[in-house]
């Protein structure tokens, strides 16, 4: 089922938790609400679902307008973080619960909650109740009620927060897999990058109630359409260096410091029209070189050991810190100089906020 979002406003007294935001959703995809804390990923679920009404825009789903629809009627099933399952039932009732609602026969019901069960490989814990499962198998029980009444949308507003990290991973990969196994239009709400980046086609990003980039997670990544995009994508984040373009561009110099880079080659076809611009360079961007290659020469400062990589601190000059990516055998120390040259570089209004 296709969603369209139509300049959709929602205010609470003065906050704005959703300005004027336009969306489109294609039949079978999924999508992410990416964006911190009360920058109005909810609100924007609750929406959609109708458990809130916008204060101006529409909403259609396919070609029909649903803005003004009861949820009950829109034909979604929600699953929320704390998973809201009826704890004296068991796991087969809880999956059957909005069958009984709608009045289907139980043995149909039966039959339907069983499927869902298989689907969302729970098929042999169908007798426990909810406080006998791992939170998990728990979320997998939400996932499965959700599905049962086979609605066209689902909903999932930050599904996994309550699990460690493994099987965050987990779950996630089980989500896709169910997405795609019934190739259901999915919302997933989430204030995690990765998880957003791992598992959807696309990804709208929030500030402030206000839309920032919707697009795939690559693009996202490779090409943010500013700086507060860039900084939220990517761990260790994105480097920036506060410049100013001189000589028509041929060359920057370094914000509050006498170093001046021949950058023509980065600034290429880039149309800058601005003198005081951003540069943003990625930790794993960075590319370790010879003297005579090399846009900058850095004292190393500090040093993380991550496993498979590790993060190096490094100096520009005068307090200009940045990061970059080694692979774990590269072998450095604190004090050493590296002369540094970058695969890509991105360039940013300076007025940007981040
Ligand atoms: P989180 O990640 O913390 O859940 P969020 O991105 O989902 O945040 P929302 O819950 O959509 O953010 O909230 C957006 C803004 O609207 C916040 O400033 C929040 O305080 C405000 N808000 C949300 N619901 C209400 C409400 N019922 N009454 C008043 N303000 C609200």
């Amino acid at each position: 089922m296709k969603i369209i979002l139509e300049n959709i406003c929602k205010t609470f007294g003065s906050v704005k938790a959703v300005s004027n935001l336009n969306l489109e959703i294609d039949d079978g995809e999924l999508i992410s609400i990416l964006g911190p804390s009360g920058c109005g990923k909810s609100t924007t679920l609750s929406l959609i679902a109708g458990l809130l009404k916008p204060d101006n825009g529409e909403i259609y789903f396919g070609d029909k307008k649903v803005t003004n629809i009861e949820p009950e009627y829109r034909g979604i099933g929600m699953v929320f973080q704390n998973y809201a399952l009826y704890p004296h039932m068991s796991v087969l009732k809880n999956i059957m619960f909005p069958l009984k609602m709608k009045k289907i026969h139980k043995k149909e019901a039966n039959k339907m909650a069983i499927q869902m069960a298989e689907l969302t490989k729970i098929e042999d814990l169908l007798h426990r109740k909810p406080s006998e499962l791992s939170g998990g198998q728990q979320q997998r029980v939400a996932i499965a009620r959700a599905l049962v009444k086979k609605p066209e949308i689902l909903l999932l507003d930050e599904p996994l927060s309550n699990l460690d990290a493994r099987l965050r991973i987990e779950m996630r990969e089980e989500i896709r897999r169910i997405q795609q196994e019934i190739n259901i239009t999915t919302i997933f709400v989430t204030h995690d990058q990765e998880e957003a980046m791992s598992i959807s086609d696309k990804i709208l990003l929030m500030k402030d109630g206000l839309y920032q980039q919707y697009t795939t997670p690559r693009e996202m990544y490779s090409n943010p359409s500013n700086k507060f995009v860039a900084r939220f994508l990517g761990n260790p984040p994105i480097n920036f260096i506060e410049t100013e373009i001189m000589y028509n561009g041929e060359v920057v110099k370094l914000h509050n410091s006498r170093i001046i880079l021949n950058l023509s080659r980065h600034l290429k076809g880039k149309g800058i029209k601005e003198n005081q611009v951003t540069l943003g360079i990625r930790p794993e961007d960075f590319i370790i070189t010879n003297k005579d290659e090399a846009l900058f020469s850095v004292e190393v400062i500090g040093i993380q050991i991550m496993g498979k990589e590790i993060y190096i601190i490094a100096n520009i000059d005068e307090g200009i810190k940045v990061t970059l990516v080694a692979s774990w055998d590269f072998n450095i120390d604190v004090g050493d100089r590296l002369y540094l040259d970058a695969k890509n570089i991105h360039i940013f209004h300076r007025g940007d906020v981040c």
